[in-house]
């Protein structure tokens, strides 16, 4: 019987784990476990093995001059329960599964007409069961913001205050998402925001493949009703289940990616960066690709 890890190793691994995956890196080998180890380990784990900080990552990270960097401590605290809330309920690494083709381009639809074809989408998935998902869920999170958007954020899906007020990015990850749209020269509601899952996974872990590719269907259609310029993927589940294939966030990131006849951007997910703030100027870097892309100017400059 492998024995049980301790509840700070479990933590700390599903912490890293979710780390490595943000990078874009979710593939993992076992090596195989020498005999004799274990039984050392089974005699014991040492003391300061066993108390792992929780974050080691955020020591020593400089304070950023990114236009989005000052405005990132304002947050209110995070809701204990938008935490992963263990290893078991966060498989950071989703099984290998083939990612259907992306459904066809559907047709286009006049500016005046994109509310209503919107709302004709919200109709349409009701009150959808199609997945393991509508079993834990408060509210459907559909999406928000300008139906002729030029800009839309596409991320993973709800966590606990997204599930709550059945709006995306409404949490400590949202507040960050809106200073960074400010320091584009943005209004959150000048843009688009939405999920690729619409109802959250429990304890906020990754979505299934199953789950994303039974929603996706929804967020293509969403996709092709507003039509943006540029699209955003927040994260390496959107850029997965977007561009249709699991490849390194790092390889993905800075550059526009054809995609539905619109230029399609992969930065981190602003979770990631509140964990990791060192990658905000990354972050940036990918943001100022949108912009140029948009004729933007920063409303904040670097510096
Ligand atoms: N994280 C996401 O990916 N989406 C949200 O709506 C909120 C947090």
């Amino acid at each position: 019987m492998p024995r049980a890890l301790d509840p700070a190793i479990r933590q700390a691994i599903a912490e890293r784990l979710r780390f490595y995956r943000d990078l874009g890196l979710t593939d993992f080998y076992r090596r195989p476990v020498d005999p004799a180890l274990l039984a050392e380990l089974a005699s014991g784990v040492p003391e300061d093995l066993g108390s792992v900080p929780s974050s080691d990552k955020e020591k020593g990270a400089p304070s950023f001059p990114q236009p989005f960097a000052e405005r990132v401590g304002n947050h209110e605290p995070q809701s204990a329960n938008t935490q992963p809330n263990s290893f078991a309920e966060e498989p950071a690494i989703p099984p290998r599964k083939n990612i259907p083709p992306a459904p066809e381009i559907g047709a286009a639809v006049a500016p005046a007409d994109r509310s209503a074809a919107l709302l004709q989408i919200v109709e349409d998935i009701g009150d959808c069961k199609r997945c393991a998902l509508h079993t834990g869920r408060h509210s459907i999170v559909f999406g928000q913001g300008d139906a002729n958007a030029r800009l839309m954020f596409v991320g993973e899906g709800p966590g606990a205050d997204e599930d709550a007020q059945g709006l995306p990015f409404v949490g400590r990850a949202g507040q960050l998402l809106n200073n960074m749209i400010t320091a584009m020269g943005l209004a959150r509601e000048e843009t688009y925001i939405c999920n690729v899952v619409k109802c959250r996974p429990p304890g906020n872990r990754t979505p299934e493949p199953d789950e994303a590719n039974t929603c996706s269907q929804f967020l293509f259609r969403q996709i092709d009703v507003v039509r943006p310029q540029v699209i955003v993927a927040l994260g390496a589940t959107a850029a997965t289940y977007l561009l249709g294939a699991r490849q390194p966030l790092a390889g993905l990131r800075g550059r526009i990616h054809a995609f539905r006849g619109m230029s399609l951007i992969v930065t981190y997910h602003p979770a990631y960066l509140l964990r990791d703030p060192r990658q905000k100027k990354e972050a940036w870097a990918d943001l100022q690709i949108a912009m140029k892309e948009l004729g933007l100017k920063a409303r904040a400059r670097i510096g």
